[in-house]
């Protein structure tokens, strides 16, 4: 079996690359071989913290500052890797938030819009760079994209932020047309959807305890770490999954 990719180098973009599954995705991709460029907005030591790992442990990695809700911050981040590390290979639409919780009846217009357009107009944003720069139309070597979903996607979140859902089933549905567009053109896109695992966002969304509260309607009866979906990514991303696209794993401990 072979890939378009074989023997290229491998240069991957982790959105939101400093912390939670971001983190855990950049550290064990840099592991693999892959250089790395791992964007932040807000928090620049724990991207800076991840990229000088990552280096000491023999690895290439750069920080660049991108709000992905902002076209002009998504282009200078591929510029930045395209002139820094090369042409790129592997996304992973990692950056994502949600707001506090709540019933739809009481969000406003303004944190709606932030939701949607972090999460789902950011990763549209995100994969064109991407697609632009590894579809064989445009000359390149093909790639692979990995959308960071949610088993929200399929649940709704009633009462706690509806918006975040559906901005995730929003992602489904560009892993599954994008991929269906792209792929004669050497680009597999598929998407990892997460149950609740251990990281900052639940605190973002007003209940820092939410893992240990929810913990026991899993039927693994506990919440999930960082790097067991990182392990799905990178296994997306690798030849290893070859003939997968359009696909999405859950990784949520059974729910
Ligand atoms: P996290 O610890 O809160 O990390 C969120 C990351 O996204 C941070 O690195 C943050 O950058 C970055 N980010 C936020 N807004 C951004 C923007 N506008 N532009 C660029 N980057 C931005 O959350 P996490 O749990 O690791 O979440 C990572 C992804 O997994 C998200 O898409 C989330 O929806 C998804 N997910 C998480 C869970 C869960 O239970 N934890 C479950 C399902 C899906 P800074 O570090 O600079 O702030």
């Amino acid at each position: 079996m072979t890939s378009l990719q074989e023997n290229v180098k491998k240069v991957l973009i982790v959105t939101g690359g400093g912390r939670g599954i971001g983190e855990a995705v950049a550290r064990l991709a840099a592991a693999q071989g892959y250089a790395i460029c791992v964007s932040y907005v807000s928090n620049r030591a724990a991207a800076e913290q991840v990229v000088a790992a990552i280096i000491n442990g023999g690895g290439s990695a750069i920080a660049v500052h991108a709000d992905v809700s902002v076209e002009a911050d998504v282009l200078r981040l591929f510029a930045e890797v395209d002139a820094r590390l090369g042409r790129l290979t592997a996304l992973v639409n990692n950056a994502g938030i949600l707001e506090k919780q709540c019933r739809v009846e009481d969000m406003d217009f303004e944190r709606v819009s932030r939701v949607l357009a972090v999460n789902v107009v950011g990763s549209f944003m995100c994969a064109r760079e991407a697609v632009r720069r590894m579809s064989t139309r445009h000359g390149g070597s093909g790639g692979a994209i990995v959308n960071i979903s949610s088993r929200a996607s399929r649940i709704g979140s009633p009462n706690e932020y509806v918006d975040y859902a559906a901005s995730k089933a929003a992602l489904d549905t560009l892993t599954l047309g994008l991929a269906k567009e792209v792929a004669n053109e050497g680009i597999r896109v598929n998407a990892v959807n997460p149950g609740i695992i251990y990281s900052d966002i639940h605190a973002r969304g007003g209940e820092p305890g939410r893992v240990e509260r929810m913990k026991s309607g899993i039927p693994m009866q506990r919440g999930g770490y960082p790097d067991e979906v990182a392990r799905a990514v990178l296994w997306l991303l690798s030849d290893q999954a070859s003939y997968t696209t359009g696909s999405s794993i859950d990784v949520a401990g059974g729910r």
